[in-house]
Formats: structure tokens, C-alpha cells, sequence
């Protein structure tokens, strides 16, 4: 047997290939032969495959563009056949060389071309905070000194708390936005709350109309103007005790407060969070305890709100306690978006609580960051300090015109948040319930576009699910859209095959670029 047998259909494509080039010396350029002779002989010398790869490499590229063979520059059938050998008794799997340079480089090349558009863009379309992070720390000192802060104001969550933005003369003099957009505020606030932490006001870059965290935070007049039907709050369908709302068996939520850090425009919750903060009686925690006791199918207990990290320490400390004396209960969830919008609240006290309850019974947080512009160092320090003290940190994002709405946003946050020590889960459709931010909503079949172009191009553990929330979370697989109707789309719950219907943004809507803040623009 000769033993260049051993060398496959793709590495004698590849000689064949190179062989067939003219062996016209002449034609040959002195530095051509330099750098292959250089290759040759360290290919020869040194037991790596890169030199090897690099000089076939190199002999396709003058096969192709000049149309030479190797034996224009010396090199023989039996010299290269040599080298192929010693690539494949080098590789520890055996890969030949035919292989690597004729299909699997081109195959890399090929996928790198689904992605080097998003590597171009990433940064210019979807900054995070992290890359903005000079010009967030000129918004803060700014803000600061607007505000009369000390440095003991701003580290502090009571500071933060306590200069928020919660009027349109504060607003006005941290942002500029046209007067008629100011206007609107003025109204939008006398019926729904506005607050942002002077930290979190600080990641809104002065001057865009399209920032997106300014979209999330400062209401507009859709809020009061979009007219619609509005649907009875979740909890007239799902609170089967006080504080809990229930969609499944086995497992509840306990709304423990209706205090925010800021106020989000596209607050699912904003029923129950209502017109100003409140401080709920003992007696209702004691009751929604009561019903999570007596019911031994419960085994997941999610504490949210409002934001659950409003609640003081020793309230956090206590609610878990129970929670863990309950022996049904076996895993609990805190909810909160502080992280990101108040960093300040991750404290050492509010560390050791989660450590200790998830000592007893696995502790998870989920948060809920909507742009890679919400993550800063700050917020990402945050992250990893509660990450490590639970057992994981995840996210629920929602899907929102004009903040997240694009594949490159999308991506550019996945991956943000997965390197800040949390993990993507849930993208939401935007609910249909609320007239208030119906100006917000993206259609299912365009979120389901960005989810899917996820995969194979970003990492497998950065891929959240797609869900949209009626009654429940129902993921967007195509297998769960058992019809369209006109505008709305029939899905089916894949607990109980129940079928519901869910009202799509109308394609004229959703196209309209005058929205929010947009609209406002003075030209
Ligand atoms: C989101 C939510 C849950 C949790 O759902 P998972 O799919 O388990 O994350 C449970 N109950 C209510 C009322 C919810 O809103
Ligand atoms: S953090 Fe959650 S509950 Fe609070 S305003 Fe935002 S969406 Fe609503």
C-alpha cells in the first residue's frame, strides 16, 4: 500500500487542483517565492499545522489569481502529498488538509458573512452603556450639580430616591426636549407617575429624540391620547388571594409593592402600580403567605412588584425566610429592574440575604433591561455582584418600537447583558392590554424575524424565547399561531390547548414614525 493512500477525496481534490496550474517559472514573482519557500521549509521543520494550512493556503490563492502551480516554485506532488500526511498525523482528530483549507475555511468565511455587518454596526447603531460611559459620567456630574447632590446623595439609594425626577420643572431642567413635547409631560403626569433616579436620567443622551431610555422613562402624549379598549387588570382574571396573582399550578407571584425606582412607559403592571406609592399592610403579606401554605403545589414563589428591591432589607429577609420554612416552596424569584436603574441599592446587607436564602433554596433574580444602553460598569458590577449570590440572574426584555425593535439592537443586547453576568430568557411581545403604550408595540411576526435570526449567529445561551402574555405566557413558535384573523392572531396555550386571540399592532401603526417623541420634532 503506498501510504499517500491515506490522504483523502478532498486532499487530492486540492493537489489535483493546485497541479493543474502552468509551471511557467517566468511568470513567477521573486517575493512569491520567498514567502513560499519560507513557508515550505518551516512546514517542514516545526511539527505545527498552521504552517501547513497557511502555505496550501497561500498556493490556492497563486493557483487561482496568477494560475501557477507548485512546481513553478519547486514543489513537487510528493513534497506537498508529505506535507498533507504530516497535517493529518499532527491534528489530534485527524482533520485533513483538503479538508481545512478547501471546506472548512470557506465555510467559516462564509458565516462570518452573517455576521460582520452586525460587527460594523453594534457599536454606532446599539452603544451600551459601557461604551457611552464618558458621556454618562458628564450627564451625571451635570445632573448632580443641577440637583445640589452631595456624594453621599449619590451613592446612596435614599439619595437617588430622593432627588428622582418626578416633576416637569426638575425634567425640564435636566433635559432639553422641545416645549411641546413638555407640554405633553406636564399632562401625561397628572395622570400617570413619571420617576427617574438621577442615575438612571443620566443614561439618556442630551439632544435624541430617539434615545432609548428616554422612551422608556418620559412619558408622551400616547399614554392619555391612544384611545382603545382597556382590559380589566390581570388581577380581575388571576388574583386568586390578595397580592397573588396565579396563571399556573405551580407557580405564583406576590406582588409586594407598587414602588418603582423609575416608571417605565410600557408598564404591563401600571394597573396595579397605580397613581402614587403605597406601603401595603402586614396583614396582606401575612395573607398571601397564608395562601402559598395551604397550597402544596406551589413550588415556585416569584416576589416582584412594582420592584421588589423597593422593599427595605429586613422586608426582603423576612419574605424569603417564610418562603424557605415552607417546605412545598422550593425555588423563589425576585424581581427587579434596581439594578439597573439604581445600582446604588446593591449593598452588602442586600447581598448577604440572598446569599442566605439561596443557601437554603435556590434563589434567582429576574430583571428586566430593555437596551445595551442600560448597562454601564456600574450596573454591570451590580449584576455580578448579585450573580454571584444567586443561582442564576435572568432577563425579560420587551419588545418596543423604536428601543429594541431591530436585529441589531436585539443582538447588540443579548449579548451585552450575557457579559454582564445575566442571562437572556424572555423577549415579550408588548402587551395588547394597555391603550397606554399601544404607540410602542411591534408586530409578532417581526419580533419573531430578530428572535430567530439569533440562532447559529450568537451564542446558544444568549438566545431568549419569545413569548407574548395572555393568560399566561405563551411561547411565539410557530406551532402556538394556530390562526390569523385579520389583524389578530389566534394562539394557542400549550398547557390547556386553549385558544386565544391576540390583537396585533395594526402594519399602519406600527409603520407611523411620528410617535413619542418624534412627533415633537421642532423642524
Ligand atoms: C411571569 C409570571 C410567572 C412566571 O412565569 P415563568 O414562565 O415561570 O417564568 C408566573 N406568574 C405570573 C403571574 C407571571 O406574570
Ligand atoms: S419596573 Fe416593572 S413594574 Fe416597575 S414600572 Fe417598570 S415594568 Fe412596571
Amino acid at each position: 500500500m503506498n501510504k499517500f493512500d491515506k490522504l483523502d477525496n478532498f486532499t487530492m481534490d486540492l493537489l489535483d487542483h493546485l497541479f493543474s496550474g502552468s509551471d511557467d517559472k517566468s511568470a513567477v514573482q521573486t517575493y512569491q517565492v520567498s514567502s513560499i519557500q519560507e513557508l515550505f521549509s518551516k512546514s517542514i521543520s516545526e511539527d505545527l499545522t498552521g504552517n501547513i494550512v497557511d502555505l496550501f493556503q497561500v498556493l490556492k490563492k497563486v493557483r487561482s489569481k496568477h494560475g501557477l502551480s507548485p512546481m513553478a516554485f519547486n514543489l513537487s506532488r510528493e513534497d506537498l502529498s508529505g506535507l498533507a500526511l504530516k497535517h493529518q498525523d499532527i491534528d489530534e482528530h485527524q482533520v485533513s488538509i483538503g479538508g481545512r483549507v478547501n471546506r472548512a475555511r470557506p465555510i467559516v468565511e462564509e458565516a462570518g458573512s452573517r455576521v460582520d455587518w452586525y460587527l460594523e454596526q453594534k457599536d454606532v447603531s446599539a452603544p451600551s452603556g459601557i461604551e457611552l460611559w464618558d458621556r454618562i459620567e458628564d450627564n451625571h456630574s451635570r445632573i448632580r450639580q443641577i440637583l445640589g447632590m452631595t456624594d453621599k446623595d449619590w451613592n446612596s439609594f435614599s439619595g437617588q430616591l430622593k432627588f428622582a425626577i418626578q416633576s416637569l420643572d426638575t425634567l425640564g431642567r435636566i433635559l432639553r426636549l422641545p416645549p411641546k413635547a413638555m407640554e405633553e409631560v406636564g399632562r401625561v403626569t397628572r395622570s400617570y407617575r413619571m420617576r427617574l433616579t438621577p442615575y438612571y436620567a443620566g443614561l439618556i443622551m442630551p439632544g435624541s429624540l430617539e434615545d432609548p431610555v428616554l422612551l422608556q422613562a418620559v412619558p408622551t402624549g400616547e399614554m392619555v391620547d391612544n384611545a382603545g379598549i382597556e382590559i380589566p387588570p390581570v388581577a380581575a382574571d388571576h388574583s386568586p388571594a390578595r397580592l397573588i396573582d396565579q396563571f399556573y399550578p405551580r407557580v405564583v407571584t406576590i406582588k409586594a409593592t407598587n414602588m418603582c425606582a423609575m416608571y417605565c412607559t410600557h408598564c404591563l403592571r401600571i394597573a396595579h402600580i397605580g397613581k402614587k406609592d403605597r406601603i401595603y399592610k402586614s396583614q396582606a403579606y401575612e395573607e398571601a403567605l397564608d395562601y402559598i401554605r395551604r397550597d402544596s403545589r406551589i413550588r415556585d414563589v416569584l416576589v416582584t412588584g412594582g420592584d421588589s428591591f423597593m422593599l427595605p432589607n429586613e422586608m426582603i429577609a423576612r419574605i424569603l425566610t417564610e418562603l424557605d420554612s415552607i417546605d412545598h416552596v422550593r425555588v423563589k424569584r425576585l424581581g427587579t429592574r434596581i439594578p439597573l436603574t439604581t445600582p446604588q441599592r446593591v449593598n452588602g446587607e442586600l447581598l448577604d440575604i440572598l446569599d442566605k436564602s439561596n443557601e437554603k433554596k435556590p434563589l434567582r433574580v429576574v430583571t428586566q433591561i430593555n437596551t445595551a444602553q442600560e448597562i454601564t460598569p456600574v450596573s454591570r458590577e451590580a449584576f455580578k455582584q448579585i450573580s454571584r449570590r444567586v443561582s442564576a440572574v435572568m432577563n425579560q426584555a420587551v419588545l418596543l418600537k423604536g428601543i429594541n425593535d431591530t436585529r441589531v439592537k436585539m443582538w447588540k443586547l443579548c449579548e451585552t447583558i450575557h457579559e454582564a453576568y445575566v442571562r437572556p430568557y424572555y423577549i415579550f411581545n408588548c402587551s395588547y392590554r394597555n391603550p397606554q403604550f399601544a404607540h410602542l408595540r411591534v408586530p409578532v411576526e417581526k419580533g419573531r424575524d430578530i428572535v430567530e435570526s439569533m440562532y447559529g449567529n450568537i451564542s446558544g445561551d444568549a438566545i431568549p424565547r419569545y413569548i407574548a402574555t395572555a393568560g399566561g405566557k405563551i411561547p411565539l413558535h410557530r406551532s402556538n399561531v394556530v390562526g390569523v384573523e385579520g389583524n389578530e392572531l389566534i394562539l394557542r396555550k400549550p398547557w390547556s390547548d386553549e385558544e386565544v386571540r391576540y390583537p396585533d399592532p395594526a402594519p399602519e401603526e406600527y409603520a407611523r414614525k411620528d410617535f413619542a417623541f418624534e412627533k415633537y420634532r421642532e423642524n
